[in-house]
């Protein structure tokens, strides 16, 4: 029977759960739990048995990992019949100290604690995933894997911000980088799908889905990403600026009297496409587009000028790039936005195919020109298989 891992995802009021064959990558069930802790919640579970969506009350992480359990044993498929050998738990800040998943064990959970001032709004969650799920499934090995550690291989150079020595040390201010689960795997399918050797190809990977974020890939090492301390920084996101003039913060709050917690909320959920235009959605956001919208229009293309500039940067700092590889919700579907930003630099050797970009699939695929020096591949992520794979690594080394 083929290794299972059961994937948790635990946000601040929602658990994702995934139920994945860590061989084939083939999700026996998935679920998704949201609303936790309102009064009206809400359950949706996938498995062999086709999909159920209920309307409930959780009140916990607790109570949440129970309903998941119960989905299993009512609609299938049973945990019992699946060899399942860990749960895999994606934790999105893990500093300076993992660039490898780890087991959870009591110092494990102590070093992510003392991570959360650095991520407050998805550590606290995350360890209270672990903890529910080490209650619950006592038997199984439970595996931390980190957004933050695939991007643990770049040089000081490039994860050091130019401030005040001490500050590093004192505070951890520096680059961290994410989506570090989602960078590592479409990089290897990228190696893949060029028949080459990972150690051997250099890789512009542009994750564009409700967060975005662009990493330069030398051999199968992340040597430089656009997200920094927090998921803030880089290319512009459904409701986040990324880049900004550090002093607008300081302006705000001495012009307009504005609280810093504000100023940071503002950033964070009422900037990017939203802040722009009134639309977070892609898709929504070039239906407005397409019948004549200003603001929609401008956002797209501030989104997407800020994606080219990163290309451009990328490709200065790895000198030769074999591959720029569009990944996620935005990135795998907008074909009118993955030509959008690499218009124009058909000099660096980057050539859009029009019939090969907007054909329609779900499949990994080169969009470029057969004469393109750089092949640009559209590859969906996978970052259920790619915790699993880890999680997997971790248990059988
Ligand atoms: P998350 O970062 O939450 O995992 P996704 O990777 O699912 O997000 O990306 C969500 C984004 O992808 C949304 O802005 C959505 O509109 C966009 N998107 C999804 N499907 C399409 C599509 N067919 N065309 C354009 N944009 C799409």
């Amino acid at each position: 029977m083929s290794d299972h891992v059961l994937v948790i995802n635990a946000g601040s009021s929602s658990l994702k759960y995934s139920l994945v064959d860590a061989a084939s990558g083939e999700a026996a069930a998935i679920g998704l739990i949201e609303r936790i802790g309102e009064s009206e919640g809400h359950q949706l579970h996938r498995g062999p048995n086709g999909e159920t969506s209920t309307a409930l009350s959780i009140s916990s992480h607790e109570d949440a990992l129970k309903a998941a359990i119960n989905a299993f044993e009512t609609q299938g498929p049973s945990l019992d019949d699946l060899d399942i050998v860990a749960v895999g738990h994606r934790v999105v800040h893990g500093g300076s100290w993992f660039a490898d998943p780890v087991l959870v064990d009591d110092d494990l959970i102590a070093k992510v604690t003392e991570l959360v001032p650095l991520a407050p709004l998805h550590n606290p969650a995350n360890l209270e995933g672990m903890r529910v799920a080490r209650r619950l499934f006592p038997d199984l090995p439970q595996v931390a894997v980190f957004d933050t550690a695939f991007h643990q291989t770049l040089e000081p150079e490039a994860y050091t911000y130019a401030v005040p020595h001490e500050w590093l040390k004192e505070h951890g201010i520096r680059r961290y980088g994410f989506h570090g689960t989602s960078h590592a795997f479409v990089s290897g399918e990228a190696a893949r799908l060029l028949g080459r050797d990972p150690a051997d190809v250099n890789l512009i990977v542009l994750h564009l889905g409700n967060g975005c974020s662009a990493t330069a890939v030398r051999g199968g090492r992340s040597v430089d990403t656009s997200m920094g301390m927090t998921p803030l920084e880089g290319l512009v996101m459904g409701t986040r600026s990324g880049d900004l003039d550090p002093a607008i913060h300081g302006h705000l709050s001495r012009e307009l009297g504005l609280p810093l917690d504000k100023i940071d909320r503002l950033l964070n959920y009422e900037s990017g496409l939203k802040g722009l235009s009134g639309e977070n959605d892609f898709r929504e956001l070039s239906k407005r587009r397409a019948a004549g919208d200003d603001r929609a229009q401008l956002a797209f293309d501030v989104y997407r000028h800020r994606i080219k500039k990163y290309v451009g940067a990328y490709y200065a700092v790895l000198g030769t790039v074999d591959a720029i590889v569009f990944t996620a919700g935005v990135g795998q579907n907008a074909a009118e936005l993955r030509a959008a930003s690499l218009e124009g630099l058909e000099r660096l050797g980057i050539q859009i195919d029009d019939e090969r970009n907007t054909a329609s699939s779900d499949k990994a695929r080169v969009v470029s020109t057969d004469d393109s020096a750089v092949t640009v591949l559209v590859v969906p992520t996978n970052e259920e298989w790619q915790i699993a794979r880890e999680a997997l690594s971790v248990i059988r080394p």
